[in-house]
């Protein structure tokens, strides 16, 4: 792939020539380039989709946008290999993962397939009014020109949960995927050109944040920003958004609770609480990383997680059985090993907390976990974004919610009990837009996903993840004989 961005249907230099480098985050090994786009490649991206947005596009309906959404679903599937290996290379995580990551973007873009041919048959609905002499309906338009900004831990697929609603509402977009991790978007580029999606309809410009990422956020031609990160740049994007009213959506980070009571099963504990920690290496807005486990249970759940964590196989993610690979780029290898110098001076540290030995290249850490880790530490209450546990135990339900909900965040919340009634009562107080029993980490694309608090505003998936990118208009319309007579008495 030449380090080019995708504008126009077309391949593109960068306008200032600049390229960045991709490295493999298990080799340290730079191994492709990619464009470093500036303000400049925003604006023809911006203009781009703003000239496809007035064309043929703007009267396509939802059905011939499903035909499309189904082909690139298609694409992506027959692929699934060479697009899961690329991933891998690009963000360090397990093969394994990064085939499970590939089949579910497939599955979104079939998903609002679906959603676009229902909203063909929304259109119009009628609104029942008090006065009989109006009749009135509800029409849906797309909101213009998508600026869609992605992070760096599942590439194609956060991509996807954007791409696919806004081109079935019938938008046009700029993405901009994480500098990281840009190759299988770019890929995504080039099958939707292959696929005969017009040209203009999908940009993809690579680039740093606050070069290209900026500059989509503050584009007057970006109607809605659409945004998934950390949150001081959910802060600078939502910033600029509201300096030309735009719609923006943000799906932020998390600090997520798992509530253990003594009655819940151990060994699902165990496989949960690991799946909820150490999936991705961690690096998951909705992992659950506080620990909050009843008293009973406290001791012998934690000797089985220390088992476990211990027999965690770390390598290369193309090598077989592993199921923790390196941390994505260097930057983030470094700030979690920070946090681990950090939780050894707060808490006590029951197993990894560095660097595993015998690896001489890559941005390996062991899984990792902090038992008494007080409600005022910094690694109970920041964000990690790797595989780090922190564990604090409690008495009563009540203290468990309060512990639980006291966090700036509010994405995910898990509880695990024998007493499914008492389970329910406390998945109704958590304070999160995403809430499991039992489990952690299940994901659908059905169901709405995003935060409360400062994990975001607005939901994506589902159809919620469709109106997103869709402007509601009103038509009401004045259906009787019968003069109105306001002035003309
Ligand atoms: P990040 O905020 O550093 O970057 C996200 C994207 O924003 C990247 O594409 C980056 O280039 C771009 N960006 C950076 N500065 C910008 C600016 N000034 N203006 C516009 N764009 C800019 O986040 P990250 O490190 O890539 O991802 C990790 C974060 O994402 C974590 O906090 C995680 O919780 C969050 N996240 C949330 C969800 C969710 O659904 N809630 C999902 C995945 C990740």
């Amino acid at each position: 792939m030449q380090p080019k961005h995708f504008i126009d249907g077309s391949w593109m230099a960068p306008s200032a020539g600049g390229l960045l480098d991709v490295i493999n985050p298990a080799t340290e090994q730079v191994f492709a380039k990619i464009a470093a786009g500036t303000s400049a490649d925003v604006d023809q991206a911006v203009e781009a989709a703003t000239r496809a947005g007035r064309g043929p596009w703007a009267r396509t309906t939802g059905r011939e946008r499903a035909i499309v959404l189904r082909a690139i679903a298609s694409a992506i599937e027959a692929e699934k290999q060479a697009l899961a290996e690329l991933e891998v290379r690009d963000n360090g995580k397990p093969l394994p993962e990064a085939l499970g990551d590939i089949s579910d973007a497939a599955y979104c873009f079939n998903l609002y397939a679906t959603y676009a041919e229902e909203l063909d048959d929304n259109q119009g609905a009628p609104i029942a009014v008090p006065d009989a002499r109006f009749k009135t309906t509800v029409k849906y338009m797309p909101v213009g020109v998508a600026g869609l900004i992605v992070p760096w831990n599942y590439p194609l697929l956060m991509a996807a949960w954007k791409v696919a609603p806004a081109i079935a509402a019938g938008c046009t977009l700029v993405l901009k995927p994480s500098e990281f991790t840009s190759l299988t978007a770019l890929e995504l580029g080039r099958i939707c050109a292959e696929v005969g999606v017009p040209a203009g309809v999908v940009n993809i410009v690579t680039g740093l944040g606050g070069d290209a990422g900026a500059a989509i956020a503050a584009h007057p031609g970006v109607r809605k920003l659409a945004f998934t990160g950390s949150v001081p740049t959910g802060i600078a994007v939502a910033a600029a958004g509201a300096r030309e009213i735009k719609s923006v959506s943000l799906e932020l980070g998390g600090k997520s609770p798992i509530v253990v009571f003594d009655d819940a099963d151990l060994e699902q504990v165990v496989e949960w609480v690991l799946f909820g920690i150490f999936w991705n290496q961690g690096q998951v807005c909705s992992a659950t990383s506080r620990l909050i486990v009843q008293s009973g249970i406290a001791p012998r759940l934690m000797e089985r997680l220390v088992a476990e964590a211990k027999k965690i196989k770390i390598g290369d993610g193309m090598d077989d059985g592993v199921l923790l690979g390196p941390l994505v780029s260097r930057q983030q290898y470094e700030k979690v090993l920070g946090y681990m110098e950090i939780g050894k001076r707060e808490a006590h540290l029951l197993c990894g907390g560095g660097r595993p030995a015998g690896f001489n290249a890559g941005y390996f850490v062991e899984p990792t976990i902090f038992a008494d880790v007080p409600a005022d530490a910094r690694i109970w209450k920041e964000e990690i974004f790797g595989p780090v546990l922190s564990v604090a135990t409690f008495g009563t339900e009540e203290e468990a919610v309060r512990l639980a909900n006291d966090s700036e965040f509010g994405l995910a919340a898990a509880v695990m009990s024998g007493d499914l009634e008492r389970a329910e009562r406390v998945a109704d107080r958590f304070e999160a837009g995403v809430v499991w029993i039992n489990c952690s980490q299940p994901n659908f694309l059905e169901p709405p996903w995003g935060g409360m608090k400062k994990s975001g505003v607005g939901r994506e998936l589902g159809t919620w993840g469709l109106k997103n990118f869709l402007e509601i208009k009103q038509v009401t319309a004045y259906a009787s004989k019968e003069p109105w007579g306001w002035y003309l008495k």
